[in-house]
């Protein structure tokens, strides 16, 4: 660690992602399969975490709000549905997710706020055909 980050000892590979040295008997793949050192290493883990959060997610709202318009008793799949695409967004704002997740950033986010809008439609029309059999009486 205190050495140069060019350094590289004499039987060592650079890690594919910083460039440090790597002592073969600590070296580790990434999902990709590039030999990376332990840092690199957990920070890709932590990444594919959060990436993985992320798109569950997003697409569980979008799930969730289409179902709401099959099925939906007693608005629990809208709700459902409302509440994880704010918890979506909410995560989605975050720095450390949005660098996680690169360019499938603005995708997920899209999703989230579509699902919102199914979410939301579904609602609304029920909500008024329920006000309009109250007014029709
Ligand atoms: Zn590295």
């Amino acid at each position: 660690m205190a050495q140069g980050s060019q350094f590289i000892p004499p039987g060592h590979q650079a890690c594919a992602k910083c460039g440090r040295g790597i002592d073969p008997a600590r070296a580790l793949y990434s999902n990709e399969g590039d030999l990376v050192c332990d840092g690199c290493f957990s920070t890709a883990d932590i990444a594919a975490r959060l990436d993985r959060a992320a798109r569950g997610l997003a697409y569980s709202t979008v799930a969730a709000a289409v179902f709401s318009w099959i099925c939906n008793p007693f608005f629990i799949v809208s709700g459902i549905a409302i509440v994880n695409s704010v918890a979506a967004l909410r995560y989605l704002v975050r720095a450390d997710v949005k660098q996680a997740l690169g360019s499938s950033h603005s995708t997920l986010f899209v999703l989230a706020i579509l699902g919102l809008a199914i979410a939301g439609a579904r609602l609304l029309l029920e909500l008024a055909a329920i006000g309009l059999m109250m007014a029709a009486g």
